[in-house]
């Protein structure tokens, strides 16, 4: 007769080996108005907080109430969901956008609605989770490619028996904020007739004309054979995700779409805030951006810290162990920085690393203490040896 209480040895003793193998994971509830210096968010242009986008949230709550009510095809539908769609289509130059109620369902949606049995997905190793979950859902056959490497999706797709195929990769990559070769990838899709999933969480209002994102700014908007996700929880300050592409694969997504059809639409607070949030992504806040993102760099170079600067606005020091990163963060917030740390599964064994996100309205000075604090965090950690590891 099996017993529950195995299960119960199997939590502690995986909780066990989680704790002395640095990869234990603590929730920190944040106070309204702390004053830490926000480096670990995603908040990239700073609008999360922005008043004219904290009162489209509230006008919309106002007018539509606390929740979309059911599913986008029943009643969670409203005026502003079909308004933030044609928004998104037009500011990424494709024909039509398709509302998510996250960027992970998004890419859920996306990825099994476009492949199943019969297709080949092809997917760079360095793809976000949800990318990577997506790929196990649909059950296609799925191929993982090395990072970045075009000729590797040429040949699998070139080796393919299966009749349709997709190819998955993150624009900007989440963890080191390096731009993946898109030009190069579509050239790949286009000879071998795949198509080309693009997801731009990191890149839509970072880069790209207008913000367009990644694949705009490689000349591939509103091609035929290229599918966009996104987050609406990033640069745009709110919650939510969206597919953007040809009005075929949002109709096809409307009907068949998993992740679409059986979740509750996205809440209006939220598709009302991404919608003005939207409206306030211009050059100007590009441009801050670039400029803090290239400073934080910089300073950081100077105090000696070894940190890669991507295409976006995601800075990574590598570090080495998970309990070495861990470290460092727990300094860098004892003196009221907040970094990321990124462990396994997040990234490979070896490489746990800080994970700073920059943002438009970071002030010199606060750049100025980022970096004599992550001086002093990682020069105290090489002293101890500890670096590397
Ligand atoms: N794709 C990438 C590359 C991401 O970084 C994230 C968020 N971390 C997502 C998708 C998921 O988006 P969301 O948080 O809106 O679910």
């Amino acid at each position: 007769m099996r017993s529950v209480s195995d299960t119960w040895t199997w939590l502690h003793d995986a909780a066990a080996q989680r704790e002395q193998a640095g990869l234990h994971r603590v929730l920190r509830p944040r106070p309204a108005g702390e004053q830490t210096l926000d480096l670990a968010s995603n908040d990239y242009l700073g609008l999360s907080r922005h008043p004219a986008v904290v009162a489209a949230g509230i006008e919309a709550l106002r007018a539509y109430g606390a929740g979309a009510t059911g599913s986008r095809l029943v009643t969670g539908t409203t005026q502003l969901h079909h308004l933030l769609e044609l928004a998104l289509a037009e500011r990424l130059g494709a024909e039509s956008a398709l509302v998510f109620s996250s960027g992970y369902l998004a890419n859920l949606g996306a990825v099994c609605g476009l492949a199943g049995p019969g297709t080949l997905i092809v997917s760079d190793s360095g793809n976000h989770a949800s990318l990577i979950d997506a790929c196990r859902l649909s059950r296609a056959r799925v191929v993982v490619v090395p990072h970045k490497d075009p000729a590797a999706v040429a040949a699998a797709l070139a080796d393919r028996c299966e009749p349709r195929a997709l190819v998955v990769t993150d624009a900007i990559f989440s963890v080191n904020g390096d731009l993946a070769p898109l030009a190069d990838l579509h050239a790949a899709a286009r000879q071998h007739g795949a198509l080309l999933l693009i997801d731009e969480a990191h890149a839509v209002g970072v880069t790209g004309p207008a913000g367009a994102g990644a694949a705009a700014a490689a000349g591939l908007a509103g091609q035929p054979d290229v599918i966009l996700t996104l987050t609406l929880s990033k640069s745009l300050g709110s919650q939510g995700g969206a597919v953007v592409g040809p009005v075929v694969v949002r109709d096809h997504l409307i009907d068949t779409a998993r992740a679409f059809v059986f979740d509750t639409g996205l809440a209006p607070a939220a598709v009302g805030a991404a919608l003005a949030a939207l409206q306030l992504v211009d050059e100007d806040r590009l441009a801050a951006l670039r400029r803090t993102t290239l400073t934080l760099a910089a300073a950081l170079t100077r105090a000696g810290v070894p940190v890669t600067a991507g295409a976006g606005a995601v800075l990574a020091v590598v570090l080495g162990d998970p309990a070495t990163a861990l470290a460092a963060q727990q300094a860098c917030a004892e003196r009221r920085v907040r970094v990321g740390c990124f462990r396994p599964p997040s990234v490979p064994v070896g490489q746990s690393c800080l994970r700073l996100t920059t943002r438009a309205d970071l002030t010199a000075a606060e750049i100025a203490r980022a970096a004599r604090v992550l001086a002093s965090v990682v020069g105290a950690l090489a002293r101890d040896g500890r670096l590397g590891r």
